[in-house]
């Protein structure tokens, strides 16, 4: 097996673990203190010790983690990514039996999702839920781990313009089938019952629709990798599998993970909220930078932020720019927006071209079509919170938002080697 066939399959077996923002963040924080790293509270005081590795975590979905010098400071090198994925969340009270003979789940959509690619393939759930107890309320993380619903399309015969291009109404058609009958109380019975607990101790809960699918590396001299969640767990695994092996050396580093990127960031652990800007004034104040000291390091640092991007389509060439088409396998894409959807400047780009070019590490442009309107990332937001230099990165890949999306297996290995030597500092 290849190094980078090896990442693939490593990649695979973490988005299996991972079936929601929630279970991601548990899967790194557990490749974290595997690696030695102490998790803080948030509600205590950080003490930090030279040559310290720490994690600290919010809403249990973002995850901040970092690595002391054991030196003097020389700077700040900085990761991130997204936990979350676009699926279908489930509402409170969500069994709908009005068609008189099933039970369906009445569900909102999280994010942008390719609706059709949910359909007609069984569907698993996971999350989590709040549960009371007899020393106060405690968070359960839950994941069935079995198929359960499915979200079924109509015949063609019913719908003769099924191939033709048709709306979606999300309340009407997105509904999955749970079983058949009529109880409204057959979901909380289940959900109860999966948690060991009473159903009038389940007090809330954030639970999604996730496909069990395994991921599948597959094509010519397996060339693609395809599984749900490579946006952006992707990016997500490969930065924190090389940020959790790397050594104390002469600049802190620092993995910032965050949650609800697909629904803009605007969460109390989104990329918009204050948890980087806040977790780095309390590690530098546990380190004793006064204000001129915490200055200088942020003007010495710099932000890889990473999520995937559109590799170039085979039956649509035209989406594309035409004259930077990346592909799948063809390297780590630098990510361009004039208009600031990307933080990538000159500066932010040379230097990472730079550290590629350097580790062999194959590299190629994306920038939107100008007439293409592009999706936002983290860049950007989390740029307006801790304005360090920052540029933006990731995989090219196909069929984004897609329940099942498809990138390159090679690409895996390579986002790897960048973010190993990112971090060799
Ligand atoms: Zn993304």
């Amino acid at each position: 097996m290849s190094d980078n066939t090896k990442a693939a399959r490593d990649l695979a077996a973490f988005i299996a673990a991972s079936p929601t923002a929630f279970h991601a963040t548990a899967s790194v924080a557990a490749m974290l203190e595997a690696e030695g790293f102490k998790a803080l509270d948030e509600a205590a005081t950080f003490k930090l010790e030279k040559g310290g590795r720490y994690y600290v975590v919010r809403n249990s979905s973002s995850l901040i983690a970092f690595i002391i010098p054991d030196g003097g400071i020389e700077g700040m090198r900085c990761a991130s990514a997204h936990t979350d994925s676009p699926s279908f969340k489930i509402k409170p009270n969500p069994v709908d039996v009005s068609s008189g003979a099933y039970a369906t789940l009445n569900v909102e959509s999280y994010g942008g999702a390719v609706y059709n690619s949910w359909c007609d393939r069984p569907l698993s759930i996971a999350g989590r839920a709040q549960v009371r107890t007899s020393s106060g309320i405690e968070e359960r993380l839950v994941d069935f781990g079995r198929d359960l619903v499915s979200i079924v399309n109509l015949a063609i015969h019913q719908n003769r313009e099924v191939n033709d291009g048709v709306k979606i109404s999300v309340q009407t058609d997105m509904k999955p089938i749970l079983g058949l009958g009529c109880n409204r109380d057959s979901f909380d019975k289940l959900l109860a019952d999966e948690l060991g607990v009473a159903a009038d101790d389940v007090l809330s809960h954030d639970l999604f629709l996730y496909d069990r699918t395994p991921a599948s590396i597959w094509g010519l001299e397996d060339a693609f990798i395809s599984s749900g969640r490579l946006d952006d767990l992707m990016c997500a695994w490969s930065a924190a599998s090389a940020f959790s092996k790397a050594d104390a050396g002469r600049f802190i580093k620092l993995l910032a993970l965050f949650d609800n990127e697909e629904v803009g960031s605007g969460s109390r652990q989104g990329a918009l909220s204050d948890f980087l800007v806040t977790t780095w004034a309390r590690v530098a104040n546990a380190l004793g930078l006064d204000v001129e000291g915490k200055a200088m390091v942020e003007a010495r640092s710099i932000m890889v932020s990473a999520d995937n991007c559109h590799a170039l389509h085979p039956n649509h060439t035209a989406k594309c720019d035409p004259t930077n088409k990346p592909v799948v396998n063809g390297g780590v894409c630098i990510k361009y927006s004039a208009n600031q959807k990307y933080t990538t400047d000159s500066y932010s780009a040379a230097f990472l071209a730079d550290l590629m070019d350097r580790g062999g590490i194959p590299r190629q442009v994306f920038v939107n079509n100008s007439d293409v309107r592009g999706g936002s990332t983290l860049g950007n937001l989390s740029a307006q919170k801790l304005s360090i230099a920052s540029v933006d990165i990731g995989a090219a890949q196909l069929a984004m938002h897609s329940a099942w999306e498809t990138a390159g297996t090679k690409d895996v290995g390579y986002l790897v080697q960048l973010f190993k030597a990112f971090f060799t500092c």
